[in-house]
């Protein structure tokens, strides 16, 4: 059976794209990814969400839409799609192994976070290198922290490792932050939260798990060796289109090419959310980008029939 709309990923950019589909009565299918609910499931508390007076934790949030989403007859498919093919309509997906075809499509892949990309890293993953607070900072206790960037991300993982850690160092290699004030007011009045400016982490060595980091500050150059046990990396994110390499046009990082309406350079083939977007990057953006992909793809389904 050919499905009218497939959509591909479950962060916030997937799931209102999903729900604006169903209750347009055209019973998309999501596929959902390696890790349901994208980079928010992974966050903790999530304030700036309208809607929510008093925040409500990233998980809770994505659970809420999908229910949301199913209620009006979205189907839930906890596959990761390997392979597509988009040269003709409908077009082919391959996912875990099956073969799929839809007529219209909207990729909602996301971003994943971006590596630092220094010796000991790749090597220290899950065992003490870390890039979801969320998910391992109970690992921490008591522990020296590290977080490294100085972005929203720095700061809210940041102030959510307080919880855990003995102190926590962000880890910065300008002398002025990008963070928001409000998270930086939030971090200045922690008494557990430390600056440590114009630095970079040359590289995180240990024994079976991280014990030290190597800084470097980029203005004296000198180095240091400190002791830390968890090195916390939000130093941005890669957008997910490795899939669509020479199918579909996409920038020189990887960003989907869109027009303002989130066509791709396909027709029927639509994207939402951090796949194209490289300036908003909030889970409201994203899923607004998901409404507009899910109406635009509703008006190309209802011109293709009547065109065909
Ligand atoms: P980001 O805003 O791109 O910040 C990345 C940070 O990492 C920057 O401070 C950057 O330094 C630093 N960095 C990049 N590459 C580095 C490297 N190789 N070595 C050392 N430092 C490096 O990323 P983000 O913090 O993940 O945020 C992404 C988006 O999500 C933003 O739009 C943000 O507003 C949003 N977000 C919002 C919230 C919230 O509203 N509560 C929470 C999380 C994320 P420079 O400053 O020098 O470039």
């Amino acid at each position: 059976m050919t499905e009218k709309i497939a959509i591909i990923g479950s962060g916030p950019a997937g799931l209102t794209a999903a729900l604006y589909a169903a209750r347009a009565l055209l019973d998309p299918i999501v596929f959902v990814g390696p890790a349901f609910g994208g980079q928010i499931a992974t966050t903790t508390e999530v304030d700036n969400f309208p809607g929510f007076p008093n925040g409500l934790q990233g998980p809770e949030l994505t659970m809420a839409m999908r229910e949301q989403a199913e209620r009006f007859g979205a189907r839930m498919i906890e596959a990761v799609v390997d392979s597509v093919d988009f040269s003709q309509r409908p077009f082919t997906l391959v996912a875990d192994g099956q073969t799929y075809t839809a007529e219209s499509i909207i990729i909602a892949t996301g971003a994943t976070p971006r590596p630092l990309g220094v010796p000991g890293e790749t090597e220290f993953v899950g065992r003490g290198v870390s890039y979801c607070a969320t998910c391992d900072g109970f690992f921490f206790r008591n522990k020296e922290i590290i977080v490294v960037g100085g972005g929203d991300s720095a700061f809210q993982e940041g102030l959510f490792l307080t919880k855990f850690g003995s102190r926590v160092r962000i880890v910065h290699r300008r002398d002025q932050f990008r963070a928001g004030a409000t998270l930086q007011k939030q971090a200045g009045a922690n008494p557990k939260i430390e600056y440590v400016m114009n630095t970079v982490v040359e590289r995180i060595t240990g024994n079976g798990k991280v014990d030290t980091v190597v800084f470097k500050n980029v203005v004296t150059g000198k180095t240091e060796s400190s002791p830390v046990e968890g090195v916390f990396v939000f130093v941005g994110h890669e957008p997910n289109t490795q899939l669509f390499q020479g199918k579909l046009e996409m920038d020189a990082d990887g960003y989907l090419t869109v027009d303002d309406r989130l066509h791709t350079s396909v027709p029927g083939v639509f994207a939402a959310g951090e796949a194209h977007d490289r300036v908003f990057k909030q889970a409201i953006t994203s899923a607004g980008f998901g409404c507009m992909a899910a109406l635009e793809a509703e008006k190309f389904l209802a011109h293709a029939a009547v065109t065909a």
